[in-house]
């Protein structure tokens, strides 16, 4: 299949000749490609949306929470057909790509339609005078997404941005396109204003930067690696454009000796390793408390050789493929170096066996057993870098004090979890991490409504429930003297 970009309501082909294969990560074979946009095509992709602008803006909340609601109805009615191609596209298993991928692709539109529908402007009054603030649009935004959760990431973006009367280009990971045309198509299908949202496909260096770059390009909503989001904050920064920022993660599970231990394995295992811990929250450095530490390692690690991995189109699985052969090497790459840092391997660490078991047709994808690695100083490289993939390593603590110490001990601030029967001691520990999100007896429990965003290399701002509202629009006070 070769997709074409999306402009002006219409799907066209790029100009130019170049073009990258998309592969399938569970067997590494090619089933698609995507066009290399050239800067003329994200040129004719601003243009469309500049156009679309003023009209679109000019509509009242209400219709356009309307046609977030209509996306969000069509969208649903494909929703196997986004669970396959995600899981396709990504190698993540199939349970998950329902359970959570088309899930909030559909929920993210359902749940900015009523956000928007209910928003209001507020007043504030003065003795002799009110003053009046409403929320505008900014113009034309820039919506950038990575390849580890591609449409959930992408309609997060597009939902609050157009609800609030921007028009949009949007640029998924040239890793990871399939849903991103698929999200096309339904918004061709309902009849969404031509210009309203456009897509050019490409990768980072060509029409990412083009994009993010454009002098008519007003708001940039990027996420992806800290090290991109560098440039792209580099490059949007010469034109003051509206940015918002969401990077990676090197997040702690914190394991007090007071906790509900099953619970906390089984919740602990999953903040490690859901996506084949390809998602920026997962926790991948676990702090245990030394009272509990050798039994908490030992349900952990029996409940981690338990996962079941293999064919992500089988209901059964529970871990995929790496997403390329380029990131698995990356993180094999850790794994040496935990070695020389002096860690050694509590479970997995060598792929051998894995591919011994897995089909033929599966033989040439990219396929990492979970790995967790004790031994090693909670400031080695391995413990306070991302590696973003099946990789955890495990360290001990004695006091809140030093959990929280250890916890801050990395550049990034993006997301925690804490596991203890104490509430007050979870949410003192909380409050002690600097970061953007913190978990108590759970994790990735999202309600919506609430901040998403990190401090430090995790990025700038906020985005979800009224911080997507305020991103996605300039604010106008207006003071009349009575
Ligand atoms: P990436 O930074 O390589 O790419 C992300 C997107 O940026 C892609 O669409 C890519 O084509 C584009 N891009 C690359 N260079 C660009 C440039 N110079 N200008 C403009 N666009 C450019 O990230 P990735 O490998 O796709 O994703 C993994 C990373 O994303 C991890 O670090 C992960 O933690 C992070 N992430 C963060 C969040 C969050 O909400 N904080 C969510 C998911 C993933």
């Amino acid at each position: 299949m070769d997709l074409m970009n999306y402009i002006d309501g219409n799907f066209q082909a790029h100009t130019g000749e170049q073009w990258l294969d998309v592969v399938e990560p569970a067997t590494g074979k090619q089933f698609a490609r995507v066009p290399l946009s050239s800067p003329s095509d994200v040129d004719s992709a601003i243009l469309a949306a500049r156009k679309a602008q003023s009209e679109w803006g000019g509509l009242s909340h209400s219709e356009r929470a309307g046609w977030l609601d209509i996306i969000a109805d069509e969208l649903e009615s494909r929703y196997e057909d986004i669970a396959s191609l995600e899981s396709r596209d990504t190698g993540k298993p199939i349970s998950l790509a329902r359970a959570v991928d088309a899930n909030r692709s559909v929920a993210n539109f359902r749940f900015f339609a009523e956000m928007i529908r209910t928003h209001r402007g507020e007043v504030f009054e003065m003795a002799d005078a009110d003053n009046f603030v409403t929320y505008r649009p900014v113009g034309v935004g820039a919506l950038i997404t990575p390849w580890n959760l591609p449409l959930y990431l992408l309609s997060w973006k597009v939902a609050p941005a157009i609800g609030m009367g921007n028009t949009v280009v949007c640029k998924p990971s040239e890793m990871t396109p399939m849903t991103a045309n698929l999200l096309m198509e339904v918004i061709d299908k309902v009849g969404l204003p031509p210009g309203v949202v456009n897509l050019v496909h490409g990768d980072g260096g060509g029409a990412g930067s083009c994009l993010v770059s454009h002098s008519d390009v007003d708001l940039v909503s990027f996420t992806g690696g800290t090290s991109t989001g560098a440039k792209v904050a580099a490059s949007a920064a010469p034109h003051f454009k509206k940015i918002s920022l969401e990077l990676g993660g090197k997040n702690s599970s914190i394991v007090f000796a007071d906790c509900d231990l099953n619970k906390t394995i089984e919740g602990v295992g999953r903040a490690a390793f859901l996506n084949q811990g390809q998602i920026c929250l997962c926790g991948s450095r676990i702090l245990v408390q030394d009272s509990i530490y050798d039994e908490f390692v030992e349900g952990f690690i029996d409940s981690v050789e338990s996962l079941k991995i293999g064919d992500p189109s089988e209901d059964s699985t529970q871990l995929g493929a790496l997403i390329s052969s380029g990131h698995l090497k990356k993180v094999k790459e850790y794994v040496s170096i935990a070695k020389d840092e002096g860690g050694h391997f509590l479970t997995g660490g060598d792929d051998m066996e894995i591919q011994s078991s897995l089909s033929r047709d599966l033989e040439g994808g990219y396929w990492m057993a979970p790995t967790v690695i004790g031994g090693l100083s909670p400031d080695s490289r391995c413990s306070t870098e991302e590696i973003f993939g099946p990789v955890v390593t495990v360290h001990r603590f004695k006091t809140e004090e030093e959990a929280i110490e250890i916890a801050n001990g990395t550049r990034y601030g993006l997301a925690g979890s804490v596991w203890t029967e104490d509430l007050e001691k979870g949410i003192r520990v909380a409050e002690g991490i600097r970061t953007g999100m913190v978990w108590v007896n759970t994790w990735l429990h999202r309600d919506l409504r609430t901040p998403f965003g990190g401090v430090g290399d995790s990025g700038v701002g906020r985005e979800g429930g009224r911080w997507s509202l305020g991103f996605f629009s300039e604010t106008l006070n207006v003071c009349v003297k009575r």
